[in-house]
């Protein structure tokens, strides 16, 4: 019998829940073969009992569920040792993990202990047709600030590639598809001569899934002026994000970026505050429904692609926001 390409999709809990962009990453699995010539399976770490059996509704013929309070919360050295271990054994040909923090932080430790190459972030994914690379995949993400698509191609396998969120539409659930689940043991649940000691973790927010969200740049002073995002944001039911600046200021963590190198996110309203609208941060923002600005410079580039604006300082502007949205 042919042999067929294996992909695994690494999948990750969250909030007590798989996390989406493992649905979305089925999909484009499904669809880089033709019909019958792959074979999708999922590995998800975790403990506790979590519907993983979705992840075979959506279309992976197998879901690999390693379950231990090990995996209670996730740590990246831990996860890192039986992911390798996991892959070492099944040999798949290629590994696809979400751009989500946790992937994030995963991805190039998993590719370096594999001795394998990793492409960061991609947006699209497809098999070669061209004559060198021909039946490899093609990895491709925006570079130099989303001027260029790079195509890249890794010679070394297996082929490892994070994705971004909000690519790709999710595969579709079937409740007739066969549900396939093997829970299986660690390979190890300590990891082995760490010198590294988790301190504390800190509760990340998640933006990417917001409806609403009020972000904040430089034109915000310092880290406690962020509770005025705050209050407007939970009003709104959303989300507090931020730019680049805010992140390296050390005033917010990098999972509440938005941009480029940051979050990529589409929410309904966008409500950007003393951000001056560079590429970078529009790579990650500009697909919202609605922008609204609000910024002292009235010749800031985020004007040009707002829905509305408002010109001054964000000092004023945002107590009268929460005022008018509370009597609203
Ligand atoms: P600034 O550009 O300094 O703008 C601050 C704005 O606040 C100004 O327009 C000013 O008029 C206004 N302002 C000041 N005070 C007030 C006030 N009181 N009220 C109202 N308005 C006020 N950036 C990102 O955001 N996300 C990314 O993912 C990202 N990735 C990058 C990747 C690369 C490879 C590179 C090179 C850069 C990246 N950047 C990213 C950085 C980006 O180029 C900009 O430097 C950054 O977005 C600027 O942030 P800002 O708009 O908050 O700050």
């Amino acid at each position: 019998m042919e042999q067929r390409h294996k992909i695994l999709i690494l999948a990750e809990l969250c909030e007590g829940g798989v996390h989406k962009v493992a649905y979305e990453l089925i999909g484009k699995a499904l669809e880089l073969y033709p019909s019958g010539k792959s074979v999708v399976e999922c590995l998800i770490l975790g403990n506790g009992e979590p519907d993983v059996a979705e992840l075979c509704r959506r279309g992976a013929e197998t879901v690999y569920y390693m379950k231990d309070p090990a995996f209670e919360e996730p740590e990246e050295q831990l996860y890192k040792e039986n992911i390798c271990a996991f892959i070492r054994e099944h040999e798949p040909e290629i590994v696809l993990i979400g751009a989500t923090s946790l992937g994030r932080s995963l991805g190039p430790r998993i590719a370096a202990a594999l001795r394998t190459g990793l492409t960061a972030d991609c947006t699209q994914l497809q098999i070669s047709t061209e004559e060198k690379t021909a039946g490899k995949l093609e990895q491709i993400r925006p570079a130099f600030s989303d001027n260029i698509l790079a195509h890249i191609v890794t010679g070394t396998m297996p082929q490892m590639a994070t994705v971004r969120y909000k690519e790709f539409p999710e595969a579709v659930s079937d409740k007739s598809r066969e549900v396939n689940i093997k829970v299986i043991k660690p390979y190890r649940t300590e990891v082995s001569g760490c010198r590294i000691t988790r301190v504390y973790r800190e509760l990340q927010e998640n933006i990417q899934d917001a409806q609403v969200i009020v972000a904040g740049g430089r034109g915000i002073r310092k880290k406690e002026d962020l509770a005025l995002l705050k209050e407007l944001a939970d009003l709104l039911g959303g989300q507090v994000g931020v730019s680049r600046a805010l992140v390296d200021a050390g005033l917010a963590g990098s999972s509440m970026q938005v941009g480029y190198s940051g979050n990529r996110v589409k929410p309904a309203l966008y409500i950007a505050c003393g951000i001056s609208g560079a590429p970078q941060h529009l790579a990650g923002m500009k697909e919202s429904d609605v922008v609204i600005a609000v910024n002292t410079d009235p010749s800031a580039p985020i004007f040009s692609i707002c829905d509305y604006g408002y010109v001054g300082d964000l000092y004023q502007i945002l107590p009268q926001m929460i005022e008018d949205v509370k009597a609203w």
